[in-house]
């Protein structure tokens, strides 16, 4: 095992993985810029350093920054949390270049996966169903027609590049095609240096279903279940749930069975996740998250799995501790996440100095969060300020628990707003406590 690892991150993920290292007696180096120098994340490590200033770019982004970083601190490998670097291949190579174990699976996997048009052709050339779509990106206002007669409307035109539920836009009919087109080609470049676009049936009223997988690079394959994902805006997720309530019988092993197939076809390594779309009976892919994601917990409190323990393990060429037979999911865990943004302005980040902050507690309640009074919340960074966990033999039990917890949650500061009254109104909507929703959910509570 390593001795001492580098969190090229920040936030709660940045903490989060500090505290797995300690319980492996592993040494834990934190990059910061200038502005997280008293960040939760610096100050719990072993080690900090800064890397530069707040905008990412010239710190977090900045892979020479890390790398030298990495050098002075011995570190032999680098956790790239999510987000920032940890989906860039290029990073992962430079990390090989100079000596340092990127904890992720292999820099060429990472490529192929993270175009999200040939990780589309993939899984379908290894038996996944995929959503109907294009092949190979669309490139020109002809093609576009052509493939939108094919696969009708609503449909979705998705950056190949994409990320973050950004660089998609759904075309309701053939007169709003080709704007559309070319806006997300256009914005597909200013947020990715990539102008490359896809296009997809848009399926409405479908529920976000994911598999957490494990490999190890012996050929040990693992899903440790299903997560649901469906309370989205903007195509971004707000609360996640481990089972997934009211799937049709069968469907959630049927998933696995594809995730697993699909690692096995890819030469995946490391932890990832398959997301698909069901709707009804149907169930689709549409991506690879070749990383840790936000929403792990849910799945770590099912299975009394701690996923970056499973990372580090296999970084460091460690076969799985164990087999699918072993791997039991009791209960159901729920995920709130609680971001620094107003939701009565579209969801408008709201970054500014929390004067007060109370995580709530007590039985079968985890939170991960980086916040304390004092702390800001920045606008250069992702307004994430808590994820609340709960836990419960059922998900009445969570979903109650979670009610409780949200009731305890304080988040104070001028300007200040949160997710957090949003989605303790969620957790008393009839279709998403019948486990009914889907990812459809807030805009039709918007519009209502
Ligand atoms: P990102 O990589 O930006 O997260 P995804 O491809 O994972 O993008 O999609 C994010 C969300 O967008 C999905 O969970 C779903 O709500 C919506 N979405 C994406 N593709 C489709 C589609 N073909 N039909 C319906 N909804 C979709």
């Amino acid at each position: 095992m390593f001795d001492t690892v580098l969190i090229a991150n920040r936030g709660e993920i940045a903490l989060r993985v500090v505290r797995t290292c300690r319980d492996m007696g592993i040494t834990s180096v934190v990059v910061h810029s200038g502005v997280d120098a008293d960040s939760a994340a610096a100050q719990a490590a072993d080690r900090r350093i800064n890397i530069g200033p707040a905008d990412p770019r010239r710190s977090y982004l900045y892979a020479p920054a890390v790398i030298e970083a990495a050098r002075l601190t011995g570190a032999q490998a680098v956790h790239p949390g999510y987000g920032f670097l940890s989906e860039d291949p290029d990073f992962a190579t430079i990390c090989a270049e100079n000596g340092l174990v990127f904890v992720g699976p292999a820099a060429e996997v990472m490529a192929r996966l993270g175009d999200k048009s040939t990780a589309r052709r993939m899984m379908a050339d290894a038996g996944l169903p995929v959503v109907p779509g294009s092949r190979e990106p669309v490139g020109t206002a002809d093609e576009a027609a052509e493939v939108a007669r094919r696969i009708g409307y609503p449909l979705i035109v998705k950056a190949v590049a994409g990320g973050g539920g950004r660089g998609m836009a759904v075309v309701r009919d053939a007169g709003a095609l080709l704007p559309t087109f070319r806006a997300t080609r256009a914005s597909a470049q200013a947020a990715f240096g990539d102008n490359r676009v896809y296009m997809e049936q848009y399926l409405y009223g479908a529920r976000h279903i994911e598999i957490q997988v494990l490999a190890d690079g012996h050929g040990n394959v693992v899903h440790l279940g299903e997560r649901d994902c469906s309370v989205q805006r903007r195509h971004q997720k707000l609360v996640e749930e481990s089972p997934a309530p009211e799937l049709p019988p069968g469907l959630a092993d049927r998933l696995a069975g594809y995730a697993v197939a699909g690692c096995r076809a890819a030469g995946y390594r490391g932890a990832g996740t398959f997301e698909f779309l069901v709707r009804g009976a149907e169930a689709a892919f549409i991506e690879v998250n070749s990383r840790i994601q936000v929403e792990h917990p849910v799945t770590e409190m099912v299975t009394g799995i701690d996923i970056v323990r499973e990372q580090l393990r296999i970084a460091a060429g460690e076969p799985l501790g164990f087999d699918q037979d072993r791997v039991e999911r009791r209960g159901a865990s729920v995920e709130c996440r609680i971001n620094a943004e107003d939701p009565a302005r579209d969801f408008a980040p709201c970054p500014g100095t929390l004067t007060g902050f109370r995580a709530p507690g007590g039985p079968f309640v985890r939170v991960d969060t980086h916040a304390f009074p004092g702390a800001q919340a920045r606008p250069e960074y992702d307004s994430l300020l808590a994820k609340v966990v709960t836990w419960g033999q059922d998900r009445d039990q969570a979903l109650a628990r979670m009610r409780r917890a949200l009731g305890e949650l304080r988040v104070e500061g001028p300007g200040v707003h949160t997710t957090a009254g949003l989605l303790a109104d969620v957790l008393d909507d009839p279709d998403f406590c019948a486990g009914r929703h889907d990812t459809t959910l807030l805009d039709r509570r918007a519009a209502s």
